[in-house]
């Protein structure tokens, strides 16, 4: 069965749904994107992503799209035509179509588009045994913080990593880890989580919002400063975190075994708090 689409306020068969060759995003990476995860047909931490959007798009003067329940509303109707059970959703807003030119143009409304895509997010086939990731050069723009289209260079990493045999690859930016081309990046030493703090150089990940919440209530110790890709491959463990993958455990940097090869167990406790109360959300306990 094909997929329903949401297209400017209609939802279309997904090869119906189509927008202009003039559109802003496609000519100019002109909008914002968010991503969040279903579970058992329910949306899971909608809010921040809803925050986020709302914050990416000031940061760049684009206007709503929608009004904010327009959007929810968009969310959940696209769960229930996908018969979404366990996924993820996307959407993407532009400035919208207008003749080609840099400057904002005066009367283009913007482009709303939403899909669904299935996947395993409660029994990630890569959560057991981990994955590996390369370090690649940052050569993303100044504003990681906002969640721009203009994907370019997260996929020629990704592209990268994947041909390396990686499942991630962790950018580098004056000899520290930035974070992954779509997640945010962690190690662990000594019982203390380590990740680099919030600033323009990176984007605020919500499972990384969300995960500092839990962790804080199980005790788990969390220090935000800049670590190395030497630090790391040194770590006890690492992981990952995204909408898409919650907590993922790392096994490998560059070709060396970090933790003995195996999640260990500060991974493996923070991923089954997220999953526990992911599973809470979806109404599954
Ligand atoms: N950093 C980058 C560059 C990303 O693309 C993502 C995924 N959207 C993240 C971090 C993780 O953010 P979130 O937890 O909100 O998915």
């Amino acid at each position: 069965m094909s997929r329903v689409v949401y297209v400017n306020g209609s939802y279309v068969p997904e090869n119906e749904g189509k927008v202009s060759i003039f559109d802003r995003g496609f000519l100019f990476a002109d909008g914002i994107y968010e991503v969040t995860a279903v579970i058992n047909g329910k949306l899971v931490d909608y809010e921040p992503h809803a925050e986020r959007l709302e914050r990416s798009l000031n940061e760049i003067s684009m206007a709503w799209p929608c009004s904010k329940a327009e959007l929810r509303q968009m969310h959940e109707e696209l769960i229930k035509r996908n018969k979404l059970d366990e996924g993820i959703i996307y959407i993407q807003v532009t400035r919208g179509s207008a003749d080609r030119d840099f400057k904002f143009p005066k009367e283009a409304k913007s482009t709303l588009i939403g899909f669904t895509q299935v996947q395993k997010l409660l029994e990630n086939p890569n959560a057991p045994a981990g994955v590996k990731v390369v370090t690649i050069p940052d050569i993303r723009w100044a504003r990681r913080d906002i969640k721009s289209v203009m994907l370019l260079a997260p996929v020629l990493g990704k592209q990268r990593a994947y041909e390396e045999g990686a499942f991630e690859g962790w950018m580098v930016e004056d000899g520290k880890v930035t974070e992954g081309t779509s997640s945010n990046a962690y190690i662990v030493k000594d019982g203390k989580v380590i990740t680099r703090p919030l600033s323009n150089s990176i984007l605020a990940g919500c499972t990384r919002r969300s995960l500092f919440r839990m962790a804080k209530e199980e005790g788990v110790v969390i220090e935000e400063r800049l670590f190395t890709p030497e630090e790391a491959y040194a770590a006890d463990e690492a992981f990952l975190t995204s909408a898409s993958n919650f907590v993922l455990p790392i096994v490998e940097i560059d070709g060396k075994r970090v933790g003995g090869g195996q999640p260990g167990p500060v991974v493996r406790k923070l991923r089954e708090i997220y999953l526990d109360e992911a599973r809470r959300q979806a109404g599954l306990k």
